[in-house]
């Protein structure tokens, strides 16, 4: 096992990855676009949002339209953490962190699905 490779270079290159690293089941490089955080991209996207949103409902709530940027902010935070949650599985090997630091026996279920899907899970792995 000690002349297995990493399998890099089969890896699409990203351009400013928010997060590098490889994974610890098949050590493969791999590279997230977005980051669990919000970015001032993000957060410009909620002023420009709010704005608009204010200058529609103002005639009807005045004041209590500024509600509304609550109402931005959680939408943007929830799917900033959606498009971060999607890229955590291993497209290589099936491997899931999330799911491996909740309950290992459910991220090992994933793996094997992973290479079942793909028809290349002869044996059984202790
Ligand atoms: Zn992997």
């Amino acid at each position: 096992m000690k002349d297995f490779n990493p399998l890099e270079k089969r890896v699409f290159k990203y351009k400013n990855p928010a997060l590098e690293f490889f994974c610890p089941l098949c050590r493969t490089k791999r590279g997230f676009l977005y980051s669990p955080k919000m970015k001032l991209k993000n957060w410009m996207y909620v002023i420009y949002a709010t704005i608009f949103l204010v200058m529609a409902l103002y005639p009807f709530w005045e004041l209590k339209s500024f509600f509304v940027f609550f109402v931005v902010w959680g939408v943007v935070e929830f799917s900033v953490r959606q498009l971060f949650k999607r890229e955590i599985p291993c497209p290589h090997c099936g491997f899931d962190a999330s799911w491996y630091r909740r309950d290992v026996t459910i991220a090992r279920k994933k793996v094997e699905e992973f290479w079942k899907n793909k028809g290349l899970f002869p044996t059984k792995v202790k």
